[in-house]
């Protein structure tokens, strides 16, 4: 039993470490989320306010400053404690034999750096696009990805809002995704990371950004405005479930572009009965119907 305590305590302590570390900027620049996280959000707000799409849209729009917080809760403090529980499932599986190597089918050494980044990154964007189909096809996962719907204005921040559960649900499938390519995430996964996380963030800005020839390709503003829609096609539980690309909406057909306005009510049926505050939103999705209600 005390290996686990161990292995949980260890790593929690680590996280925290590693993370102080990088606030005091003693990490290798490339490897520093916190501040990568701080500077990609400070360019895209700035661009934001310089080229704004919605004019009437305020600097500080509605829930700037929960977002905000959520970008860093979601990005950080719960990262650092559930990455305790991770190393002990890792631990679990090789205990009975399953390493990160045993599902290795691809295996990428003999192709170029750049050539193993693309694929990694296309095979990691494919998994989180089906995982965000899946939080939408099925009502019981759809309670936790309500949280990130209910944002009525969008803005850079509004990318990390969402509920600590998508976490979990995406984690899987990310995992055996990685696993697929030889259980390796190449050293210079952080141009990955770092590209994603400014799509991301351009993604629900209020700037105006098609990508042109390359909106086949990439996810950009207006497509993912209309992801948050209030109203989408009677006959679908969704549209442009894209992440960092476009291109998976494309080829499955979940495209979703009736008009290039950005003036649009965002939101979905019933999401009054979304608490407005953080700490009533972390347990949301585990309440009853009847206990939403009062809330709301
Ligand atoms: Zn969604
Ligand atoms: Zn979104």
């Amino acid at each position: 039993m005390n290996i686990y305590v161990d292995t949980f305590v260890n790593t929690v302590k680590g996280s925290l470490n590693w993370t102080w570390k990088s606030i005091c900027f003693d990490v290798p620049w490339y490897t520093n989320y916190f501040w990568g996280l701080f500077v990609i959000s400070l360019i895209v707000w700035v661009l934001e306010i310089v080229f704004p799409w919605r004019k009437k849209q305020s600097i500080f729009r509605k829930d700037f400053w929960l977002d905000a917080f959520y970008m860093f809760f979601n990005f950080f403090v719960f990262s650092i404690v559930i990455s305790g529980f991770y190393t002990i499932i890792e631990l679990l599986f090789s205990e009975i034999g399953i390493g990160i190597q045993s599902l290795s089918l691809i295996n990428l050494e003999a192709l170029s750096v750049w050539f193993q980044l693309l694929i990694f990154f296309i095979i990691l964007d494919f998994v989180q696009w089906f995982t965000h189909v899946l939080l939408h096809k099925f009502p019981l996962l759809w309670e936790f990805h309500k949280i990130h719907h209910s944002v009525k204005e969008m803005g850079f921040a509004a990318h990390l809002r969402y509920h600590w559960m998508e976490n979990i649900l995406y984690k899987p499938l990310k995992t055996i995704g990685v696993m697929l390519l030889g259980g390796f995430e190449p050293e210079q996964a952080f141009i990955v990371h770092f590209f994603a996380i400014t799509i991301g963030h351009l993604n629900h800005s209020n700037i105006k950004i098609t990508w042109g020839p390359l909106k086949y390709i990439l996810n950009n503003p207006v497509m993912h405005l209309y992801h948050h829609a209030y109203t989408i096609p009677k006959d679908r539980y969704g549209v442009n479930f894209g992440i960092s690309l476009s291109l998976w909406d494309y080829i499955f057909r979940t495209n979703y572009i009736p008009e290039s306005e950005g003036e649009i009510t965002l939101g979905f049926e019933g999401d009054e009965k979304v608490p407005s505050s953080f700490l009533s939103q972390l347990t949301f999705g585990f309440r009853k119907e009847k206990e939403k209600n009062k809330t709301a």
